[in-house]
């Protein structure tokens, strides 16, 4: 006879695993699911397309020819071919998404649309590819990480690697480079180590949009680098990043000076090119 103790444990087991395969089949833990349900599995050239059974999207030849420009930018390759879910329902987006943004990248290499994101993008009110792209290049560099590094990878610097690789700026909410120029001449300027912590909150920006403002400044910056040290310095402080934490020790390494110096170089950099000074 199975004593009562074994009954408990054999019951507590069934419940544990119950409420696990829902989290992955049905809820957040989603994009870690190693079975997935509800969806058609597209395996294209590129990358594997997830079509929500009912979501009206077969565009794929379109989603998987970002792939070689997204790669040759970062002069990175993905491995695996990232894993691309497109939402159909927006209940059952929510319910599996992190966020309520229109797209989400994960760290398991797997990146998630919304139903809203594919209509505004047939309305012609985002561009799809963009927001791929952009999406893509988080994805790429979280393959190159374990989740612990890439949850240390700094957040400006991946927002501002995605938003100037896609050309991002001046287009849907994201300011363009001479507006973002603008505004931060105007001393709306997010310090880049601020994004995402309490600080973030405190600043105040007087912006249309806030977090495209601050995206696009990102932008900037990783275009100042860019632009005044060359892309292959930019693509080793990009690297070095991916394994070393010590973002100010690698930043001095690579480009000689302080990260606080180089910004207020950067900003009166700015406020000289500022386009739209002379203009009230
Ligand atoms: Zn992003």
């Amino acid at each position: 006879m199975i004593s009562k103790m074994k009954k408990i444990l054999i019951g507590i087991t069934f419940v544990v695993s119950g409420f696990l395969g829902y989290l992955f089949l049905f809820s957040k833990l989603f994009t870690f699911s190693p079975i997935i349900i509800g969806f058609n599995k597209h395996e294209l050239y590129n990358t594997i397309i997830y079509v929500q059974k009912g979501a009206d999207y077969n565009d794929f030849t379109r989603i998987d020819t970002l792939i070689p420009s997204i790669e040759n930018f970062h002069d990175l390759k993905f491995t695996p071919k990232p894993e691309i879910f497109i939402f159909g329902d927006s209940l059952s987006f929510i319910k599996r998404s992190f966020s309520k943004a229109r797209f989400s990248a994960y760290p398991s290499g797997r990146l998630i649309i919304s139903p809203w994101a594919i209509k505004e993008d047939q309305q012609g009110k985002i561009s799809l590819g963009i927001y791929v792209r952009h999406e893509l290049s988080h994805v790429l560099l979280m393959q190159k990480m374990s989740y612990l590094e890439s949850y240390q990878y700094p957040k400006w610097l991946m927002e501002g690697i995605a938003v100037y690789s896609t050309n991002q700026m001046g287009t849907s909410f994201y300011p363009s480079k001479d507006e973002t120029y603008h505004a931060m001449a105007q001393g709306n300027f997010l310090p880049p180590f601020d994004f995402k912590t309490n600080r973030e909150d405190k600043t105040k920006l007087n912006v249309k949009y806030r977090i495209a403002f601050m995206y696009s400044e990102f932008g900037c910056i990783v275009d100042y680098l860019v632009a005044s040290y060359g892309k292959t310095k930019f693509l080793l402080y990009m690297k070095s990043l991916l394994k070393d934490d010590d973002h100010d020790k690698i930043f001095k390494q690579i480009y000689g000076i302080d990260f606080d110096k180089f910004l207020m170089n950067f900003r009166q950099f700015v406020e000289k090119n500022d386009t739209f000074k002379t203009i009230k």
